[in-house]
């Protein structure tokens, strides 16, 4: 992977290292393509990401097996872009150590942070967010899913829709309704043990990108007090502060996916004879790639600075929405112009530009949808104004 964006001023020396030293092992270890068994691949790359020590980046805290105290965005930016670069899944599987336990490096206690990151960071637990419903996903604060006091337990009733790592997760950051207040403040975080009594899943769900998912479904399913994530009825803001984490995150790994298309697209163009040239040859694909190139320097540049805005501990609502809006769209333009320039052979099942044309499409819907992200870009420059 070419990495002059690592000169960039968002980024110091321990940065560079790490983003090299990233790229050299999964040029080693990775090798594109799904196994036909994506539950298994799955479990074993995130054992090899935890004993190469990449997932100590996903959770905070050394003392329980993290890089550093808080989970530095720059870190875990370069990590999923240079992931997604070699190996969509790899992707997937780093990003959901991070996106499941996140919650519990914010808001755990000291007995939930030494019991279940450490797992975590080692690769030996895989951690699962749910908040989706069926009835709620954009507008996440209707979720229905119900928490009720019962002596010295939580009893969890109802549904959870497109968990990320469902089925083959050893523990959910879950989301219920304990009904505190009304709407968003009523809401709480738990700590579900996939072998917890109650607990099952309901469906698997294929995607066009095979990624673990699944439909959960909790019936009296009862967890101790001891596994309630943060203060009762302050769930929405644990969600919140978690996909804040976890935000710029998703543009990182839409540049990787797009900065892969155009590495893909210039060797095509360069290799294919056409008329009596080359692909390459002709203006209408020196534009075509001009274009591509763009597209990914615009996404890189609000990728990192919102990652680095974050990590010098500013707020970055604005930045970050516009950060997944811009590396999402434009790196589904740019995997788009890359199967163009593969001609038939980029629609081609197994072609590397057929499998970035479906594993970019669910970044555009998941932890905000374009249009979530427009909304709060137009809100953030109104309050400003
Ligand atoms: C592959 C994949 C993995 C996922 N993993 C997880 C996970 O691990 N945990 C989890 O909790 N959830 C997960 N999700 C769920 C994801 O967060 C939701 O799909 C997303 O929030 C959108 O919700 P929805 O699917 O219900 O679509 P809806 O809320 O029905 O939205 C449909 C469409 O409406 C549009 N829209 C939304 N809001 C507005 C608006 N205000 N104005 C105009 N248009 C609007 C958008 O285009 C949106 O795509 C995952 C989803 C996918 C596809």
């Amino acid at each position: 992977m070419k990495r002059e964006h690592l000169d960039w001023p968002f980024f110091e020396p321990r940065h560079r290292a790490l983003a090299e030293e990233l790229d050299a092992w999964a040029a080693r270890e990775l090798h594109a393509g799904h196994d036909a068994d994506v539950d298994a691949q799955c479990r074993a790359l995130v054992r090899r990401l935890g004993a190469a020590g990449w997932l100590r980046h996903a959770v905070a805290g050394t003392a329980h097996g993290g890089a550093a105290e808080t989970i530095d965005t720059r870190s875990i930016c370069l990590l999923r872009e240079t992931l997604a670069w070699h190996h969509g899944l790899a992707d997937f599987a780093f990003a959901m150590q991070g996106l499941g336990s996140g919650a519990i490096s914010l808001h755990g206690t000291a007995a939930q942070r030494a019991r279940y990151l450490p797992r975590v960071a080692e690769g030996r637990a895989l951690a699962a967010f749910a908040l989706s419903e069926p009835e709620a996903g954009s507008d996440v604060a209707a979720l229905a899913c119900s928490a009720r006091e019962d002596g010295e337990t939580w009893v969890l009733d109802g549904e959870k829709t497109w968990i990320s790592n469902g089925g083959i997760a050893d523990f959910y950051v879950l989301f219920a309704r304990t009904g505190e207040a009304p709407g968003s403040r009523g809401i709480s975080a738990f700590i579900v043990d996939a072998d917890t009594p109650g607990f099952e899943i309901a469906q698997r769900i294929e995607v066009i990108a095979p990624h673990p998912l699944a439909r959960l479904r909790l019936t009296n399913c009862r967890v101790t007090k001891a596994q309630l994530l943060g203060a009762p009825g302050e769930g929405f803001k644990v969600a919140m502060r978690t996909l804040d984490v976890f935000r710029t995150s998703v543009a990182a790994a839409a540049l990787g996916f797009g900065r892969r298309a155009l590495h893909e697209g210039l060797q095509r163009a360069l290799a294919r004879p056409m008329f009596g040239q080359r692909l390459a040859d002709f203006q209408l694909t020196q534009a075509k790639l001009a274009q591509m190139a763009t597209t990914v320097d615009s996404a890189a540049l609000l990728t990192y600075r919102a990652a680095w805005q974050r990590d010098q501990g500013r707020t970055v609502t604005r930045e970050a929405a516009m950060a997944k809006m811009a590396a999402t769209e434009g790196a589904q333009q740019v995997i788009d112009a890359a199967v163009q320039l593969w001609g038939g052979a980029g629609v081609a099942s197994g072609n590397l530009v057929e499998s970035l044309y479906r594993e970019i499409r669910a970044l555009r819907i998941y932890e905000g949808a374009t249009e979530v992200q427009q909304l709060i870009i137009g809100r953030d420059l109104l309050k400003e104004s």
